[in-house]
């Protein structure tokens, strides 16, 4: 039977700014989303029987709070012909971090399927079966760098040619999205206050590549109400800067952090002290 391999990455959000909420209790967002080589390994065996089976070595529930096989379901649902699949997942990206691990596992699944599939649906129909899974599994779907409104759906393409290595780390667990959501709530009521605008400036940092120009412009407005109930989020950032990071700045609602670098020696030092220090810290870098 036909198995096939899918890379699912990582992404980190290099601009996130909330700026309203919707009467279905989803928050309108502005952001810069931009994938990373962190990523999991999805093998995607086709099998006679009529089963969605998903192997995470017991990291996860085989059932439907996996991302996975809410994935599959949306899949079939839309393509009315299921088929019998076992996947097994190695993950390797920190779940609930803010790095969109299960949104990168179910958008790998949907390519996988859509593979197995004899490609029945082209990439504009898959990202629309993508946003019926969740907010961020559109961006996983198409990667990349892209900026994205709505809930996240709403994406258009943008250059980046910053260059940098990146290490991304978790000092601690986080706060529930939701959680973090409501607490920007308390903070910002309707978010009548909040400029809406495209964050111009580092759109054309990235397009012509200008890291200096670029790191005043990183921002992520979860930071505001996460970091100061977070130790571990101001400690991993810290240690980056210390260890001769250019910016440090938080991933979606947390807890994981990205550091962006100039030289890899440093970034590759950086690693070792948050390691040391009890964090979990990985060496990556951007891309398309
Ligand atoms: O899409 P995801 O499953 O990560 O969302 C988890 C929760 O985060 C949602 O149920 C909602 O409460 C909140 N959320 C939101 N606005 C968004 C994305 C998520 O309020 N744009």
């Amino acid at each position: 039977m036909q198995e096939i391999r899918v890379e699912a990455n990582a992404k980190i959000n290099l601009y996130l700014k909330v700026t309203g909420r919707r009467p279905d209790g989803y928050h309108d967002l502005i952001t810069v989303m931009q994938r990373i080589s962190l990523s999991d390994t999805l093998c995607v065996k086709r099998v006679c029987e009529q089963v969605v089976s998903v192997d995470t070595g017991g990291l996860l529930p085989d059932d439907e709070s996996n991302l996975v096989t809410r994935a599959a379901r949306a899949y079939f649902k839309a393509s009315g012909a299921p088929f019998g699949v076992r996947v097994t997942l190695e993950k390797r990206i920190p779940m609930a971090a803010g790095l969109g691990g299960g949104s990168a596992d179910a958008a790998a699944m949907l390519k996988a399927l859509n593979r197995l599939d004899g490609d029945r649906f082209d990439e504009e129909r898959l990202v629309e079966i993508a946003a019926t899974v969740g907010a961020d599994v559109p961006f996983c779907l198409v990667g990349g760098t892209r900026l994205c409104r709505g809930i996240g759906e709403r994406m258009e393409r943008v250059e980046n040619d910053l260059n940098g290595t990146l290490v991304v780390a978790i000092g601690e667990e986080g706060v529930s999205t939701p959680r973090a959501f409501a607490a920007l709530d308390e903070r910002h009521g309707d978010f009548s206050e909040v400029d809406p605008a495209a964050p111009q400036a580092l759109l054309d940092a990235m397009q012509t590549g200008e890291l200096p120009a670029a790191l005043p412009q990183f921002y992520n407005m979860f930071e505001q109400v996460i970091e100061p109930i977070r130790p571990g989020v101001s400690e991993c950032k810290s240690v980056l800067l210390s260890c001769g990071a250019a910016k440090a700045m938080m991933s979606g609602s947390g807890p994981s952090v990205w550091g962006i670098f100039e030289k890899e020696a440093d970034a590759e030092r950086a690693v070792e002290s948050l390691i040391a220090a009890g964090k979990r810290a990985y060496l990556c870098h951007m891309t398309k």
